[in-house]
């Protein structure tokens, strides 16, 4: 049986043919995994738990049927959808991670982050996240009128464009918006682990490096933004697939 990862699906309205290929794998390949782990950026924006949208209701009713059929959905929030919260888990029966978070896979510890805390250079970012993650902050946002909090969503994602076209223009786009090596290396070490498991940049591979004299891996998932991408792991290792639309 293989344990799977997913991440970065942005899943839009605008992009109805994603949305069904993600429903189509939930309602076929992952019925027969272990448990399905989503790595953050399932949705392209989140505004709160009480935002519906005939996506929204799909979605959440495609992961209860997942979860009533018995496989584990853990959930740990990206950069977009950072404000799901104990509503949808309780609407759906996904279980929220911390990030980073520890497990076990196959005997092995394994970190599983989202993967924007190892962009480390984008200070801009880091700046933005640390205001958006804080407690009190999004207790203000939660507090304002679903309408505001869409209106706030588009201008949020126009300026996270304008700041994409900004670094692009200065050449500094593909350095910028990767890991750290640094960090990952300090992350490795502070958890004791040799392997990651991350999204977000939307690069997938599997990389092979050295951390504190041994050897580590980091592996990245796929966007599903032309084709769907799962991470399959498995006692005898790893998959990285795409899924055709
Ligand atoms: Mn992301």
């Amino acid at each position: 049986m293989s344990t799977l990862f997913i991440s970065d699906l942005h899943l839009d309205a605008e992009r109805p043919d994603i949305t069904a290929l993600f429903l189509d794998f939930l309602a076929s390949e992952a019925r027969a995994a272990e448990a399905l782990y989503i790595l953050g950026d399932l949705f392209e924006a989140w505004v709160g738990d009480d935002d519906s949208s005939p996506l929204i209701d799909a979605v959440r009713a495609g992961l209860r049927d997942l979860i009533a059929a018995g496989v584990p959905v853990y959930f740990l929030r990206g950069n977009r959808d950072f404000l799901v919260g104990a509503k949808f888990a309780a609407d759906t029966g996904a279980q929220l991670l911390a990030d980073p978070c520890l497990i076990t896979l196959h005997g092995e510890p394994t970190l599983l982050m989202h993967g924007d805390l190892l962009c480390s250079d984008d200070l801009a970012y880091q700046t933005f996240r640390r205001q958006v993650r804080d407690p009190a902050w999004q207790e203000n946002f939660l507090a304002q009128p679903l309408a505001a909090r869409q209106a706030f969503a588009a201008q949020a994602r126009a300026a996270s464009q304008q700041h994409q076209d900004g670094l692009k223009a200065s050449n500094a786009l593909e350095a910028i918006t990767d890991v750290s090596a640094d960090t990952v290396t300090e992350t490795l070490t502070r958890y004791g682990v040799i392997r990651l498991i991350h999204g977000h940049t939307h690069r997938p591979a599997i990389h092979s490096l050295r951390s504190g004299g041994h050897s580590a891996q980091r592996i990245v998932l796929g966007d599903w933004y032309t084709q769907g991408s799962v991470l399959r792991a498995s006692a005898d290792g790893f998959d990285l697939a795409m899924l055709a639309l």
